[in-house]
């Protein structure tokens, strides 16, 4: 059987977790299915499905047990075992339950059915149903490979830098180095390496598009655009509403990056030599950094959510007691950071690597306001698929919470409190062209499926010049040349994905907006908008919650004109001292 999950652990750290037996598993499902097929009436249907989720729960613990155990120490061989057993057995789990899906869509009962789990569960099972059939698995497995072989070219790149050899990640530090000549050679070595890979890394994605808009062809679609939003689960928003936000960020909030960006420029002082590297830098003085260590960090988070909402503060004093936050970087543990919910254990647990920069708070609020979510989600549905909402929205959750808790920022950044917020909130709607021109770029690559690969950097560089226009690459002829989106894994990993991230950033600033007029209103909002997890689809969901749609309407326009109100009251040449 599979490993059954409670949630009355007192300690994450001792959670043990069962090898997971392939058999076992796959006739635990095939046993539901079985039964779910011979069914009486909708009544017994109901209770097998009930019985089906919490396998899967059970199932899904495990796995992000496994998969938390072997991040936290990736030298840690049981786990590391376990981890590798997953990749191997889950394709053939996922058609048992697949199978267990499409008896579901089929029942004879689907009234009952519908009445106790509601319309939207059909729906997305229908649509998954519809991105998937025998005859593209060889497909499949192709453009798997090509995923792996652009992970596999990016993360094996070693630069030589000033007599070492570093990763693309590691050399992160000297890229935003404030010390001129480092961040410059940096950046251009890092750029080198992609110039070297131009072919190589273009070849690769255009045998990406050619695969993915076969398997479009075979599914019966026009081209791929349309089966990269049905794969993503949007159910009611199309490439046509994309394309007419796109067409809004242009118009509203193009100009206030522009102004954000030229402001940067006369700070940093370089005048007509500076270089598209430069903008790493926002102060020439450095970045804001918070003062006090990961502990000491912590405890400010502790009474900063007591003083913002109860809510907040006995799940934030959950985790920290159970022992759901591993946050600070040591040997053998993986990099990066996440926030992942365990629904068998009714938990959440976030993982970061602090490092001494801003980012270890953003953890605080970003990660805790993805596991904020989990919580109350998890309360309110046993429906796996209804706890967080779809994609598209899963980062407001974050984001907001990001700019919620602006007022206890001095706690951790102190002196240099102002001086993250202005960059903060300037990083946000900065943000907002670019993952819009990732997702234009995008677009127009899937409806051209037959065009070159230096027809498409042409295309990107042309999109720059539109919403980014500081983007002056006068020193490097292969941006010049329109190669800066290689370096975007998204494109590659998650076609179609990055505009959510511009969306949630919207919604998240009419949040900031709302909290400056009333924050316990908002912060009131807020929570109920948790609450309702995934259980309507995004528009839905966004009206039931009472938030207006970024890409319906005035919204951005109104989000502009507010957000640029705030920005108002700092002077960033006076921050920069
Ligand atoms: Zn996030």
């Amino acid at each position: 059987m599979i490993q059954h999950f409670t949630p009355d652990f007192a300690s994450l750290e001792d959670v043990k977790v069962s090898r997971l037996e392939k058999q076992e598993i796959m006739d635990a499902f095939s046993s539901l299915d079985e039964r779910l097929v011979h069914a009486k009436d909708g009544k017994e249907a109901i209770a097998i499905v009930k019985e089906y989720f919490a396998l899967s729960d059970d199932l899904s613990s495990a796995i992000s047990l496994i998969y938390i155990r072997h991040q936290v120490d990736t030298q840690d061989e049981y786990y590391k075992e376990l981890s590798d057993l997953i990749d191997e057995i889950m394709p053939e789990i996922s058609a048992v339950t697949n199978q267990f899906d499409k008896d579901f869509y089929e029942s004879p009962f689907r009234k009952e059915l519908v009445e106790e789990f509601g319309q939207l569960y059909f729906d997305q099972v229908a649509l998954s149903m519809k991105t998937f059939s025998e005859e593209i698995i060889p497909d499949l497995v192709e453009e798997n490979k090509l995923v792996s072989e652009y992970i596999q070219v990016i993360s094996s790149a070693l630069i030589e830098f000033k007599g070492e050899k570093y990763s693309i990640p590691q050399m992160g530090k000297f890229t935003n180095s404030l010390d001129r000549e480092t961040r410059l050679e940096a950046s251009k070595k890092v750029w080198g390496f992609y110039a070297d890979n131009d072919e190589k890394i273009g070849g690769l994605y255009s045998k990406m598009v050619e695969v993915r808009t076969r398997i479009a062809h075979k599914l019966g679609y026009k081209n791929f655009l349309q089966l990269a939003y049905d794969r993503m689960g949007r159910l009611d928003w199309t490439p046509e509403d994309a394309k007419v936000y796109r067409e809004k960020i242009l118009k509203y909030i193009v100009p206030l990056s522009n102004s954000i960006f030229a402001a940067q420029k006369e700070r940093l002082g370089f005048g007509k030599d500076t270089r598209s590297s430069d903008f790493a830098i926002f102060y020439s003085t450095g970045n804001p950094t918070p003062k006090g260590t990961p502990e000491e960090l912590v405890s400010a988070a502790k009474q900063m959510y007591s003083e913002l909402s109860p809510i907040a503060s006995k799940y934030f004093n959950f985790m920290v007691d159970h022992k759901c936050l591993d946050l600070v970087a040591k040997k053998g543990k993986a990099g990066g950071g996440f926030m992942d919910y365990i629904p068998g254990l009714k938990t959440s647990f976030i993982f970061a690597n602090f490092n001494g920069t801003s980012g270890d708070v953003d953890t605080l609020t970003h990660e805790f306001g993805h596991a904020l979510q989990g919580f109350l989600g998890g309360e309110m549905t046993n429906v796996p698929s209804y706890r967080t909402p779809g994609m598209e929205c899963a980062e407001m959750h974050s984001m907001s919470m990001e700019f919620f808790t602006y007022p206890w920022m001095n706690l951790f950044f102190k002196e240099d409190t102002d001086k993250y917020c202005y960059q903060h909130l300037c990083d946000a709607l900065t943000f907002i062209p670019y993952g819009c021109i990732i997702d234009a770029f995008q677009a127009y690559v899937y409806e051209n499926p037959t065009l070159t690969h230096e027809e498409r950097k042409a295309y990107w560089r042309q999109l720059e010049k539109q919403y980014l226009p500081h983007k002056d690459y006068w020193d490097n002829p292969f941006l010049e040349s329109g190669g800066y989106w290689m370096r975007q894994h998204h494109v590659f990993e998650n076609p179609l994905y990055y505009l959510d991230y511009t969306i949630a950033q919207v919604v998240a600033l009419e949040f900031f907006a709302e909290s400056r007029e009333d924050e316990k209103k908002a912060f009131e909002k807020y929570i109920a908008f948790d609450k309702l997890g995934g259980r309507y689809s995004f528009r839905e969901l966004l009206k039931t919650a009472g938030i207006k749609n970024p890409m319906d309407g005035d919204t951005l326009k109104e989000v502009a004109s507010s957000t640029m109100d705030y920005l108002k009251q700092f002077d960033p040449a006076k921050l920069d001292k």
